[in-house]
């Protein structure tokens, strides 16, 4: 089965409008030969308009970091589905590690995240993955599971527009400390069997499930060429242009050429 690489960018609370504008200027230039592949930027909120309009003749997409699950109402300080569609979003976050861990985002809001993105027809990264301490408790699969299942459990796979799955190893996002190639690739198998319990062996067999924690220029080619991993969420790199260029481009010979703006 082969799936198609996708590369997303997670800007995280980062970037004014202006410094949004550049890197996605930058961006829409130094990957406009890239046509293999999915690029995805996913900026703050109030840069999600200017990112959209700054890229929309291009193939990148633009994603939102979170969304509300509830579509209007009281609810200070949020925004809903419809809000980021309206500003250029095509794709959706949802369950980033920093969002369970400071906005106490678990398991039964983010199965109501994800059944409003499908129901709203937004593209989903959905994101997983263990603590340190878990790992060293050898907890890894029971925690990709429960997370998997206790949020996608009553979700049909067709409902959604695409349901991309991120596994996130929390002690790898941020520190430096990538997972290995082989950890990597082995918690992306036992997601994938969990998404065949789920839904089926097929539709497992053609979910995109992107590594996050830590991907560099220097290390994507290895954990981007193993046989279960479909692409890279990244963080902290994907705030400069040409690292995150760098990554898109993992494998080719390609020369990087950025232009100053
Ligand atoms: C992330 O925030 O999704 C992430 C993977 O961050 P980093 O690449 O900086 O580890």
């Amino acid at each position: 089965m082969s799936r198609r690489m996708m590369l997303a960018g997670n800007w995280k609370m980062n970037k004014t409008i202006s410094e949004a504008i550049n890197l996605a200027v930058r961006l829409k230039y130094s990957c406009n030969s890239v046509n293999d592949r999915d690029i995805v930027l996913c900026p703050p909120y109030t840069s999600l308009k200017p990112v959209a309009e700054t890229v929309k003749d291009s193939s990148i997409e633009v994603g939102a970091q979170n969304m509300h699950h509830q579509l209007s109402g009281p609810y200070t300080g949020e925004v809903s589905p419809e809000m980021i569609t309206d500003a250029g979003a095509d794709w959706v976050i949802i369950g980033h590690s920093e969002r369970r861990q400071h906005f106490s985002e678990d398991n039964q809001l983010l199965h109501e995240k994800l059944a409003t993105a499908a129901r709203e027809e937004i593209k989903v990264i959905f994101c997983v993955g263990e603590t340190e301490q878990q790992r060293d408790e050898g907890k890894v699969a029971e925690v990709l599971t429960s997370q998997l299942k206790e949020t996608l459990s009553g979700l049909d796979h067709p409902d959604f527009v695409e349901l991309v799955i991120a596994y996130e190893p929390v002690w790898a996002i941020g520190t430096g400390n990538t997972a290995t190639p082989e950890q990597a690739n082995q918690a992306h198998q036992l997601l994938r069997q969990v998404l065949a319990d789920i839904f089926t062996a097929e539709i497992a067999g053609q979910i995109r499930i992107l590594y996050g924690g830590s991907v560099k220029p220097h290390n994507a080619a290895q954990l981007l060429g193993q046989s279960d991993i479909d692409g890279a969420l990244v963080g902290g790199a994907s705030l400069a242009a040409d690292d995150f260029t760098a990554i898109v481009k993992f494998d080719t010979e390609e020369n990087i050429s950025i232009v100053d703006f």
